[in-house]
C-alpha cells in the first residue's frame, strides 16, 4: 500500500474468547472446573483480556457451564480482566449481577421464528427483557454492562432469509431498552464478505460505537473472510473460540466459531496489536487436545505453525 493511502483499519483490536461458554455448551462432555480454571489462566498469561466464562442458565438444561459462578469468582481477580457472561432471561441476569461479572451478554434473535422458538419470546418481547434487565441492573447500583447479541442476523435455519430491516430496527430497539451496546452474530454459516460489510455499516449508522462486537462461524468456510469484512466496517472486537470448537451438536463435522488462533494470526499479520502471544495461544491450543479427547478441534494454523516471516515487520499492513 502506498505511503499516501493510509491503513483503513485500526491499530489494534480485541479478540474476546468465548470457547469456555460458546464452545463447552455444545460438547457433549463436562470439563471439569479445575481444568476451566488452568484455560482462564492460560488464556490471561497469553494476553487474553476479555474472556467469556460460561453462562447462567438452569444447571439441568446445561451442566456443561454450572460452575459459571465459580469461574467468574476465579476470573475477577485477575487484573484487567473483561469477565463476560452470557445470561438468558432475568433469572440469569441477576445471577450475574451477584456474580460481579463485568458484562452480560443477552442472546437475541433477529429472526422471529429462531426467537420463539429457542428463547420462547418474539424478538420483540426480547426487548422488553432487556429494558427489565437494565433496570434491575441500575437498581442493583452495578456498572456491568449489557451487550445484546443479535443473532440470526444474516439468515436462520428456521426461517431462511432474515430482511436486514428487521436486524436493524432490533438494533435500535435494543439500545433504546437500555442495552450498552450491541453486537452481530452469524452462528450457522450464512453470512458473506458483501453481507457483513454492508449490514455492519448500516448498523455503525445507527450504533456508532456501541456497535462493539462481531461474531462469526465457520461453517461454510468464511468466518475469517466474514471477520475481515466486519473489520472493514469499523469493528474492532471479534468473538472467537479456541481450536474452533462450538459446532452445531446437529452437523457432525461442521467447522464450529471461529478459532481464536487464526483470528489473531490474520490480525497480527495485518499489523494490528492484539494483545496476545501467539506461542502461548499455541501451547493453550496443545493443551485442548488433551482437554477435549475425541471431540472435532478446528483451524488451520496449528497444521502448518507458523511462518518464518512471523510477526510481519511493523507498517508491513
Ligand atoms: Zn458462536
Amino acid at each position: 500500500m502506498p505511503p499516501d493511502c493510509p491503513s483503513p483499519h485500526p491499530a489494534a483490536a480485541i479478540v474476546r474468547e468465548v470457547g469456555l461458554r460458546d464452545g463447552l455448551q455444545s460438547l457433549a462432555m463436562v470439563l471439569p472446573t479445575a481444568t476451566k480454571l488452568e484455560w482462564i489462566d492460560a488464556a490471561y498469561a497469553a494476553g487474553q483480556r476479555e474472556i467469556e466464562v460460561g453462562s447462567f442458565v438452569p444447571a439441568r438444561l446445561l451442566p456443561q457451564l454450572a460452575d459459571t459462578g465459580e469461574l467468574v469468582a476465579h476470573a475477577k481477580r485477575l487484573p484487567g480482566l473483561s469477565v463476560s457472561v452470557l445470561v438468558p432471561n432475568l433469572k440469569g441476569a441477576e445471577r450475574a449481577l451477584a456474580s460481579g461479572a463485568d458484562l452480560m451478554l443477552v442472546p437475541l434473535s433477529a429472526s422471529r421464528a429462531h426467537s420463539v422458538a429457542n428463547l420462547r419470546k418474539t424478538p420483540q418481547e426480547a426487548v422488553a427483557m432487556v429494558r427489565e434487565m437494565r433496570a434491575a441492573r441500575d437498581a442493583a447500583g452495578s456498572s456491568m454492562l449489557i451487550e445484546g447479541g443479535v443473532g440470526t442476523a444474516f439468515g436462520c435455519t428456521l426461517q431462511g432469509a432474515v430482511p436486514p430491516g428487521e436486524v436493524l430496527r432490533l438494533v435500535a430497539d435494543l439500545l433504546e431498552a437500555g442495552a450498552d451496546r450491541v453486537s452481530l452474530a452469524d452462528t450457522v454459516g450464512y453470512a458473506d464478505p458483501a453481507a457483513v460489510r454492508r449490514l455492519f455499516g448500516q448498523a455503525r449508522r445507527i450504533a456508532g460505537d456501541r456497535l462493539c462486537c462481531a461474531h462469526f462461524h465457520d461453517t461454510r468456510g468464511l468466518g475469517l473472510a466474514n471477520a475481515l469484512a466486519a473489520l472493514d466496517s469499523g469493528v474492532a472486537r471479534f468473538d472467537a473460540c479456541l481450536a474452533g470448537i462450538g459446532g452445531c451438536p446437529h452437523a457432525p463435522g461442521a467447522s464450529g466459531n471461529v478459532s481464536t488462533e487464526d483470528l489473531v494470526f490474520m490480525l497480527e499479520s495485518m499489523g494490528i496489536g492484539t494483545g496476545v502471544d501467539m506461542a502461548r495461544l499455541l501451547a493453550l491450543r496443545e493443551a485442548a487436545v488433551r482437554w477435549l479427547p475425541d471431540q472435532p478441534l478446528h483451524g488451520a494454523l496449528w497444521r502448518a505453525g507458523l511462518p518464518r516471516t512471523y510477526p510481519a515487520p511493523s507498517g508491513a499492513a
